[in-house]
């Protein structure tokens, strides 16, 4: 539920501005030669912006993608048969190369993991983009043309030309990938993916309708803009939520803080002997507790939200709440976390190389151990004043709980 309401709401930017695009690629007919003239080039500041934006962040799926999108409208502007002598062959050919070179990089990219831009990796990637530009260039020769018409037969036994300018290979090729982003987004949400996806179909729309260049540069310009929101918005939930666990990060804690009204509870939590745990069954297994116990946490009822505050620590806000009114969902949340063993896994079956510091792990598989965690709760009131205070008395709190044999709530 959480997965599709988070994916509900970052599919609203991105397919809003498609529709913007496809309705002002509409109304292209009331603007003067000079307007149209600029509308044709706008493309390029954006790509260069985003460009820019996706260096900064290392964000190098959108710098690739903005690059192919760069390097696609300017093949279609101001490669040597556009223009005059461009007959309708050899334009039919150009679109005919990007409507299966864009959903192509779509693809691949979504397989590349993130590991930089001017990094070896980065530059495999610059050449993978060359060749094709290469290929291209290539291709277009008239020498070559019967390759290329290769590429628009009729992969079905029946032609859809009726319906759509596309190739059949251009439409495979934009089904698989968008398969492949859909799959990606179901597996793991994040808005890269969906604008991935809406720039996909963006594309698709543009090049199967009759060729018309406003439309392709209108579309080619929200394409950029879509990539432009994608960087900025992973990187604001990058740094407001964290990384290994989901939870809200200390820095949203510490801005909900500054939200708290004239009454509430601040609890913090504590995983017990957690260093132990660590010691024994290895660094990676205590990654995948933190996870579990913050699953538990997430689910909070009483009208608590949770934070991770920093290692195997979290903390919970209840605005408007006092400790009685919580105290019972805190007991519950405790209980919960105290009965949901941890099946340890086999050495073999963990993914990736690891950090396993554990000893033995492989002789551990399978067996279920339970962890337990202690919680300090405390509300605001004429002692603690500030959020801050409540948060250290909350501590204090917490520093009983461990005293008294933890495993336990203390106010
Ligand atoms: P206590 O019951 O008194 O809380 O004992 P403890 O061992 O849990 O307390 P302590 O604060 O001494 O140890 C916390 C340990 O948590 C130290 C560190 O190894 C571990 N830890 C902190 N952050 C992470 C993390 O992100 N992943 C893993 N696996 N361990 C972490
Ligand atoms: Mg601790
Ligand atoms: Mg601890």
């Amino acid at each position: 539920m959480r997965k599709i309401l988070k994916t509900a709401s970052m599919i609203t930017l991105p397919f809003a501005l498609l529709i913007l695009a496809y309705l002002g690629a509409d109304r292209t007919q009331w603007l003067t030669e000079p307007q149209l003239d600029l509308l044709g080039m706008a493309p390029y500041p954006i790509f260069l912006i985003g460009g820019v934006l996706a260096w900064k962040f290392n964000r190098s799926r959108e710098f690739f993608l903005l690059l192919v999108f760069a390097l696609t409208l300017a093949l279609l502007q101001y490669s040597p048969q556009a223009g005059a002598v461009m007959g309708k062959v050899l334009l039919e050919d150009l679109l005919l190369l990007i409507s299966l070179i864009l959903p192509a990089n779509i693809l691949i990219f979504s397989f590349f993991k993130e590991r930089g831009i001017f990094s070896m990796w980065g530059m495999t990637r610059v050449g993978v983009i060359a060749a094709q530009a290469a290929a291209a260039v290539w291709l277009m020769k008239p020498e070559q043309q019967s390759l290329l018409h290769q590429w628009r037969k009729d992969l079905l036994p029946f032609s859809l030309e009726k319906y759509t300018s596309l190739s059949q290979a251009a439409l495979f090729l934009v089904l698989l990938a968008a398969i492949r982003l859909i799959y990606r987004q179901i597996s793991r949400p994040s808005s890269q993916d969906v604008s991935f996806l809406a720039v996909l179909l963006g594309m698709g729309f543009a090049l199967h309708q009759v060729y018309d260049p406003l439309l392709i540069a209108v579309f080619w310009a929200v394409s950029g803009i879509i990539l432009i929101s994608s960087i900025i918005q992973d990187s604001y939930s990058m740094a407001f939520s964290d990384e290994l666990t989901g939870l809200p990060s200390r820095r949203a804690l510490k801005q909900d803080m500054l939200k708290l009204g004239m009454n509430y509870t601040i609890a913090m939590l504590d995983i017990d002997f957690f260093k132990k745990f660590n010691d024994k069954y290895g660094h990676d297994t205590g990654d995948d507790v933190l996870k579990l116990v913050a699953s538990i946490l997430r689910e909070v009822t009483g009208g608590g939200k949770a934070f991770r505050y920093g290692g195997e620590e979290f903390t919970i806000l209840f605005p408007g709440r006092s400790v009685s009114e919580v105290l019972p969902h805190l007991e519950q949340l405790r209980e919960k976390v105290a009965g949901r063993g941890f099946t340890l896994r086999g050495k073999g079956r963990r993914k990736g190389k690891g950090r396993s510091r554990s000893k033995s792990g492989s002789t551990r598989a399978g067996r279920t151990i339970h962890i337990t965690i202690s919680i300090g709760i405390a509300q605001k009131n004429e002692k603690n004043k500030t959020p801050d205070e409540v948060m250290k008395a909350a501590d204090t709190a917490l520093y009983r709980a461990k005293k008294k044999g933890r495993n336990c709530v203390s106010k």
